[in-house]
């Protein structure tokens, strides 16, 4: 949609011409561009990004003074780019911005045109730098909203002055006063975590969920998409039976026979009605749709129907079962369309959280992407998916593709996300997209699901396991509901925090973070590293920072790296105080040796990693070269030299013994496994023991 700039103003189109050239946009999509004059603009029109959904402005929702020369500006924003003198500037501004970014700034510079009115101001030309200035204040006082929200508003009105040159005199505002001064000073104060940290998933509700995502994606789907084929048979034939007084017959034959037998009327509940199953039931009578309702209709059968409704079961076998029983009893007709929305649901959740993607990457999957990897002698075939990406897209011209371009570096995938893309691509439509929209509501080039259809999605999914399987249930997360931006941070808070924990064990993978790194090697800020650097830089921080703590009111550590812990406490204390909050401290804190302390509380220890000296990596040790930069704690050796223990550490060991011991002495445990269950017990102990005969403390010598 690039418009050469022209030296001085762009005169405005009339009110029935198009925004754009239609030769700058897709063919496809030519029809959907709005023009100069509509009541609203559609500002998606040219997107070709399946994840995007619709975008409208509406024209009447802006002040009446000011509306005319904002259309003017809107226009020039969807067909001009910024300039380049201010392209190479300090703004880091891009030329075009995507569409729905053009429609977030033209939603500011509604809200500010509105502001802008109160105050009286009739014209963009009377906005000066103190009016700006103004503004900002209004912002973050008045409105308090977030740090990344006012930057935000504040770049668009940056944006509308880069434009100025292109409009009218009148409609020019004068430079924004941050733009000369920086912005940090018109902007809230910045939070501890950053505002755009969603919460991670609490790993009570993550682990249960990936558990039954992944029950339905590797152990139901063949029932449910058996039921689903057979329901489809079903709809078929009674689309095709011929109404006729065979068909007629047939279906009196079935009423009366369930009469006789006093057997229920198929049925299904819908909105709290009774219905009868007439699709059902023509299925398997043979009949049209037609005979069945006329059949129904009797008020002999419409009695029978309120006395006996019954159910819909398809004859299908249930092959799955879950701790021994079977996961469902069957499958009712009315039934099958919820189970493959769970089945589809399921899929989503499992490639989300297993591989890292951003919800916009997963929802622009294509059928096709993740092919079978060539056959390899030795080693492990890695599967890798070609995944699209677009919040990084832009042309050498820095304007913004919004079809996305293919990542450089592709996402690795588990055998669990390869199943869930296969279960997928084998039911994709016209589209081909793994996760399309609605059919009803497509658009040229494919549309995806929406993030708000698949978060109600995962949220009816959870209800389905909680409703059908109470004693093993999903609980609800502390922060709400789940949605679909949280997988990706809730997968780096899982490697970085829990690497054997429950996640990681549903998924039997304990070293999920070297598989998912693989693909990334030298081009590591594309995929999740940088989100996953950063938890693993706050999850060393904060437990540096108990040790501290704990050494401050006299606690000791012990093993053969305990001063360097104690070392290690004392400068992460000096240098980040407990706290990592941003990429930049991340970076710092995870490049010093001395600071790479990792808690590793399934095996009761602090590990220092030192990557030449790790038991973890031996066939790294050989190699200075292919050392990794993080201990494989779920595969930790108890004689490595990495290890220091706590008081906390020890206490916690003979916890467990005792736990072990009295599960040892229970009458059920059989005697071989409980005299092997003391064993470990008195091992643990003995560590515990060995912990206070030999802990220092801060100011001892080594
Ligand atoms: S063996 Fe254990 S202590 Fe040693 S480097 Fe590996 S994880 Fe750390």
């Amino acid at each position: 949609m690039t418009a050469p700039l022209s030296a001085g103003p762009a005169p405005g189109p009339g009110p029935d011409d198009l925004l754009v050239d239609p030769s700058t946009v897709e063919e496809a999509r030519r029809e959907l561009i709005p023009r100069y004059g509509a009541a609203s603009w559609r500002i998606t029109f040219a997107s070709a990004n399946p994840s995007v959904g619709t975008a409208d402005l509406h024209w009447d929702t802006f002040p009446d003074a000011l509306r005319e020369q904002l259309r003017h500006a809107g226009w020039v924003l969807l067909k001009f780019p910024v300039p380049d003198h201010l392209l190479n500037g300090s703004t880091r501004m891009r030329g075009h911005l995507s569409a729905l970014r053009n429609h977030h700034t033209l939603i500011h510079w509604r809200c500010f045109a509105h502001w802008l009115d109160r105050r009286g101001i009739t014209e963009l030309a009377q906005v000066s730098e103190s009016v700006l200035g103004d503004y900002s204040i209004h912002l973050v006082k008045e409105r308090r909203l977030h740090r990344n929200t006012v930057a935000s508003i504040l770049g668009g009105l940056t944006r509308l002055h880069a434009h100025a040159p292109l409009l009218p005199e009148s409609a020019r505002i004068r430079q924004p006063p941050w733009e000369t001064e920086g912005v940090d000073d018109y902007l809230p104060a910045a939070t501890p975590t950053g505002e755009n940290a969603s919460e991670a998933i609490n790993p009570a509700t993550m682990g249960p969920l990936l558990v039954w995502a992944l029950r339905f994606v590797e152990m139901f789907a063949t029932d449910i998409l058996a039921a689903d084929a057979q329901a489809a048979r079903l709809r078929a034939a009674t689309a095709a039976a011929a109404s006729d007084q065979r068909s007629r017959a047939a279906v009196a034959a079935y009423l009366a026979d369930l009469e006789a037998r006093g057997l229920p009327l198929p049925a299904h509940n819908r909105t709290g009605t009774v219905w009868a199953a007439k699709t059902y039931i023509a299925a398997i009578t043979g009949a049209p749709l037609g005979v069945v309702s006329y059949a129904l209709r009797a008020p002999r059968w419409r009695q029978y129907l309120a006395e006996n409704p019954g159910p819909c079961p398809l004859d299908v076998p249930i092959t799955a079962t879950v701790d021994g029983q079977k996961w469902i009893d069957g499958i009712d007709f009315h039934d099958v369309a919820g189970l493959v929305q769970h089945l589809d649901t399921a899929a989503f959740i499992v490639i989300a959280y297993l591989t890292g993607m951003r919800p916009s990457e997963v929802l622009g999957l294509q059928a096709g992407c993740c092919p079978d990897p060539p056959a390899r002698q030795g080693g492990t075939r890695r599967h890798l998916i070609r995944a699209r990406v677009f919040k990084t897209a832009y042309d050498e011209d820095g304007n913004h593709l919004s079809a996305g371009e293919i990542r450089c570096a592709p996402w690795v995938a588990v055998p669990q996300v390869v199943t869930a893309i296969r279960l997928r691509e084998a039911r994709v439509d016209a589209t081909g997209l793994l996760f399309a929209g609605d059919p009803t509501n497509q658009r040229p080039g494919g549309r995806a699901a929406s993030y708000a259809t698949l978060s109600r999605r995962i949220e009816q999914f959870v209800a389905w396991v909680n409703t059908h399987h109470g004693e093993d249930a999903i609980p609800a997360d502390p922060h709400g509901n789940i949605g679909t931006r949280r997988f990706r941070r809730t997968l780096a808070w899982h490697i970085a925090r829990r690497p054997g924990g429950l996640v990681a064990l549903a998924v039997q993978y304990g070293h999920l973070r070297t598989i998912i790194s693989e693909g990334y090697a030298g081009r590591q800020r594309e995929g999740i590293h940088d989100i996953l650097d950063l938890e693993t830089a706050r999850a060393v921080a904060e437990h540096l920072s108990d040790v501290e703590e704990s050494l401050a009111d006299g606690g000791k550590v012990s093993g053969p790296a305990a001063r360097r812990l104690i070392l290690a406490a004392h400068e992460q204390h000096r240098r980040f105080g407990g706290m990592v909050l941003n990429q930049r401290q991340a970076k710092a804190l995870l490049s010093d040796p001395a600071l790479t302390v990792f808690h590793n509380p399934e095996a009761y220890l602090s590990c220092n990693y030192d990557p030449a000296q790790a038991q973890c990596n031996p066939e790294n040790l050989a190699s200075q070269r292919k050392r990794p930069t993080t201990p494989s704690l779920d595969r930790c050796r108890p004689s490595c030299a990495n290890i220091a223990r706590t008081d906390s550490d020890a206490s916690q060991l003979r916890e467990r013994a005792q736990h072990i011991r009295y599960q040892a002495d229970t009458a059920l445990t059989p005697e071989p496994i409980a005299e092997r269950l003391r064993h470990h017990a008195r091992e643990l102990i003995e560590i515990a023991d060995r912990h206070e005969r030999t802990r220092l403390g801060d100011k001892e010598p080594s």
